[in-house]
């Protein structure tokens, strides 16, 4: 089912099971640790709508009992060929080619609940000790050993991944503080639903009639995008627009139909009539974190990964990517160093993936005001102005090749320090899902 290393005795307490939870799970059983992964929620629930995971996280994916994960994601993943940019008005601007499928590096796209609970199944399957229904409350960590407090006990390891999300408990143990989020000014209406009433509505049809669609509207301080995914059955979408409201209760509430159109107000009858036609949608408001100064505690025995350490921008389609890379990399690090260097191999694994994911960060706002101050005089002269990158940095990249290149170095100059410290720059905010 699953090629494993060599048992290496190491320990590793994983809390959260989302993306980052679950492949760091995966990868640690796979590079030879013992893994127990800690869940809050009480039963599995297909939560969420559209997501993304581009080649640099199809490629981890890809490995997974020898390609049977992603033969399973295939079929509810998009396979749209091209990405149809619109400006606000229904004007055409360009269409975006999308590259051929790589069976070592698949882009996959589609309903997040559905793409989680095959990792999830996987992850149980290959006998991954997953244990719901398991609020964390506590962090602790002494010499030696770090461990977690849940459901009124204790349970100790060499140490723990604090994967447990934007809002993470983890992040107070490793920073020493409470980090508050603020208000980012954009939030994000968002659907998904049966297609079955765009199919039968002239204004819509061409969206789902042929299979799959991509397709962006792009206008001043907004932008909205609508897929059709399983042969067009499907149907999502998501508009960002201005929005000043702080929450810090939920990653999404309801929404209102009739809200969701007032943002969109004088747009492509086209745009109005998905909207009009959607049967309910969220209300998913993105709030601000300052990028954090590290991601492991001082001892070097508890650290973050996925939005714990690196809340995204949804216009960088990245978030569920980098979370993955976490995963992947943590688990090659603990191999590489054995047990008697834990705390070095989680302080390799900030200083291998800190930089890299800021970039990646930086990306989603780039794209965002790329969109949404758009001057399309210009874009209609040049409209490669406002397609998406897909650069070979990000997407070429195999994050547990690099790690088993160049953890030597790494290891040998952290081994000159006394703390870890992230040492790239940090420069502004990035905005989270609240
Ligand atoms: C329910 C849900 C729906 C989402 N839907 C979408 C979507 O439609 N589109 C999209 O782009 N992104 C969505 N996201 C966000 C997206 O999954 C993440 O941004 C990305 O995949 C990074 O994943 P992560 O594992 O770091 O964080 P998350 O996916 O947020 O996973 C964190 C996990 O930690 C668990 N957890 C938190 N605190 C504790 C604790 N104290 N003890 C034990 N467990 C804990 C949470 O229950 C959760 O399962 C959703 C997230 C969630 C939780």
């Amino acid at each position: 089912m699953e090629q494993r290393a060599t048992p290496t005795g190491i320990k590793v307490i994983i809390v959260g099971a989302g993306f980052a939870g679950l492949t760091a799970a995966i990868e640690c059983y796979r590079k030879g640790h013992d893994v127990v992964l800690l869940e809050s929620f009480p039963v599995l629930k297909p939560l969420g709508d559209i997501i993304s995971f581009g080649p640099n996280a199809g490629r981890i994916v890809a490995r997974w009992g020898n390609g049977s994960v992603v033969e399973q994601i295939y079929p509810i993943s998009i396979k749209n060929k091209e990405l149809k940019f619109f400006k606000y008005d229904g004007d055409f601007i360009t269409a975006q080619q999308v590259p051929p499928q790589n069976p070592v590096t698949p882009f996959l796209n589609g309903h997040r609940g559905e793409i989680h609970e095959i990792v999830f199944n996987h992850a149980q399957k290959i006998g991954i000790d997953i244990r719901l229904g398991c609020r964390v409350l506590e962090y602790l960590e002494e010499e030696g050993r770090a461990g977690v407090r849940v459901n009124g006990e204790t349970i100790w390891g060499d140490v723990v991944i604090g994967s447990d999300g934007v809002r993470s408990k983890a992040r107070e143990l490793v920073l020493g503080y409470t980090d508050k989020p603020k208000s980012s000014g954009y939030a994000i209406y968002r659907a998904w639903f049966d297609s079955e009433p765009l199919l039968k509505d002239p204004l819509t049809k061409h969206l789902v009639e042929n299979g799959d669609t991509h397709t962006g509207w792009l206008g001043p301080e907004v932008h909205f995008l609508a897929a059709s995914l399983k042969g067009g059955k499907d149907f999502s979408w998501v508009v960002t627009h201005k929005d000043e409201a702080d929450i810090e209760e939920s990653w999404s509430l309801p929404g209102k139909i009739e809200d969701a159109l007032k943002v969109i107000d004088g747009w492509d009858p086209v745009v109005r009539r998905i909207v009009e036609l959607t049967p309910e949608c969220v209300d998913w408001k993105l709030v601000y974190r300052d990028p954090l100064p590290t991601w492991v505690s001082k001892g070097g025995r508890t650290c973050l990964a996925g939005d714990a350490a690196h809340p995204f921008l949804p216009t960088s389609i990245q978030g569920a990517s980098q979370a993955m890379e976490d995963g992947c990399v943590l688990a090659a690090c603990l191999q590489i160093g054995g047990k008697d260097n834990v705390p070095t191999a989680v302080r390799a694994y900030e200083k291998i993936r800190y930089g890299r994911c800021r970039r990646a960060q930086l990306l989603g706002e780039e794209t965002r005001d790329m969109w949404h101050k758009a001057d399309f005089d210009k874009v209609k002269e040049d409209p490669e102005k406002i397609k998406l990158k897909r650069e070979d940095w990000l997407f070429l990249h195999d994050c547990e090749a690099n790690t088993y290149e160049v953890y030597d170095d790494v290891a040998k100059e952290l081994n000159g320090q006394v703390t870890s410290d992230a040492e790239q720059p940090i420069p502004r905010q990035t905005a989270v899902s609240a």
